[in-house]
């Protein structure tokens, strides 16, 4: 499978297409998700090419890895979600068809601010 140039958050990423910028670094940005589904609900993105997340774990390097792992704990920390600065969260990420994914870009739903709730509907 091949990488949609044209995806929703590709786009996001070139700048065509506003976000609601949470942070952003050499790896990663992260954005608000347009269409919340918790109080906080937090998209977390590499800003790589890459599908999903095993197309992120065969393909990207070490630094990407590490760079989209420390950006989770990072934006959590600045929403006051992670465990030390609040109450926990939740970290998703929807993988290919099975998975209910709907954009062809890797990301992490972050959801928190309130219980969660059940893991799998
Ligand atoms: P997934 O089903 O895991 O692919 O999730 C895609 C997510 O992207 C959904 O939660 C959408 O609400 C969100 N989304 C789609 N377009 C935008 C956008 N322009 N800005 C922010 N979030 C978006």
């Amino acid at each position: 499978m091949k990488y949609d140039e044209n995806n929703i958050f590709a786009k996001i990423l070139r700048g065509e297409i506003p976000c609601k910028k949470i942070y952003e670094n050499d790896y990663i940005l992260s954005f608000y998700d347009i269409n919340p589904q918790k109080k906080i609900h937090a998209l977390v993105i590499p800003k790589g090419k890459y599908i999903n997340l095993d197309d992120f774990i065969t393909n990207a390097s070490s630094n990407e890895m590490t760079g989209l792992l420390k950006g989770i704990n990072t934006v959590a920390k600045m929403l006051k979600i992670s465990v030390d600065t609040g109450k926990g969260y939740r970290a998703l990420a929807n993988i290919g068809e099975d998975g209910g994914q709907e954009v062809p870009h890797l990301h992490f739903h972050l959801f928190g601010g309130e219980t969660v709730g059940k893991m799998v509907s």
